[in-house]
């Protein structure tokens, strides 16, 4: 990584700002100081320091979000509040993207990183990863809807969704859907397709990642490094 780049990473301001900085000669890479921001620093195979103290840094970060609804899930909007404005300013420095967009009036499990190949795989839909939902409905499910669900439905636009695993609660209009795909507005479109309607909706689950209960709405926290290794 250059050097103007980490600096900005680890917090001592714009590129511009740090440029400044390295003059100076306050960053040091294996005892030399480092005084162009273009030189290239391996932070994994050098010793680096900052004013003298040794360095920690790390490339990739990984939260776990309960998306409150009332925010998009992108990283910047003109005029809406994102998910990215609940980040506190160190961690919005890694520049985390939402994993998979949720709707605006969707809560729950958001994965926010800035590691593009995990990205890739969890909504590619080559990978076939499960996304779990607890669907609210307006109606009662009924058979032949579960049916439906189950054996793949035909959306608005002709689109044939793939068979989705359906979990019934003891409350008749509350179920679990489980589908591995990621069309735009698919849950509310299926259960449109099948006469119904969803007034609430949450992701519980992503792949082996379920969604914290410990975080209220709008809270965030790091993976812990076995929720990373099984993700992965
Ligand atoms: N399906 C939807 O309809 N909305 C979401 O936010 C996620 C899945």
């Amino acid at each position: 990584m250059r050097a103007d780049k980490l600096m900005a990473h680890l917090g001592y301001g714009s590129r511009k700002e740090v440029k400044g900085l390295l003059k100076k000669g306050i960053l040091t890479a294996d005892g030399k100081s480092v005084k162009d921001g273009k030189t290239h620093i391996d932070t994994e195979k050098q010793e680096v320091e900052v004013f003298g103290e040794p360095v920690e840094y790390r490339e990739f970060i990984y939260l776990m979000m309960n998306k409150p609804s009332g925010l998009i899930s992108a990283t910047e909007d003109e005029t809406e509040e994102t998910v990215i404005d609940l980040l506190t300013p160190e961690d919005a420095l890694f520049a985390p993207f939402p994993v998979g967009r949720l709707d605006k009036d969707t809560t729950g499990l958001l994965l926010l990183t800035n590691d593009g190949r995990l990205a890739h795989k969890l909504t590619s839909p080559k990978h076939k990863v499960d996304k779990e939902y607890r669907v609210e409905l307006a109606e009662p499910l009924t058979k032949n809807a579960r049916e439906k669900l189950e054996a793949g439905v035909e959306l608005d636009d002709g689109y044939e969704t793939k068979p989705a695993r359906v979990t019934q609660t003891d409350a008749a209009t509350v179920i679990f859907l489980t589908i591995q795909e990621g069309k735009y507005h698919q849950v509310k479109r299926m259960m449109a397709a099948c006469g119904n309607h969803v007034k609430e909706l949450e992701r519980v689950r992503m792949g082996t990642l379920f969604l914290d209960e410990i975080l209220e709405a709008g809270e965030y926290r790091e993976l812990t490094d076995k929720e990373l290794a099984v993700l992965r």
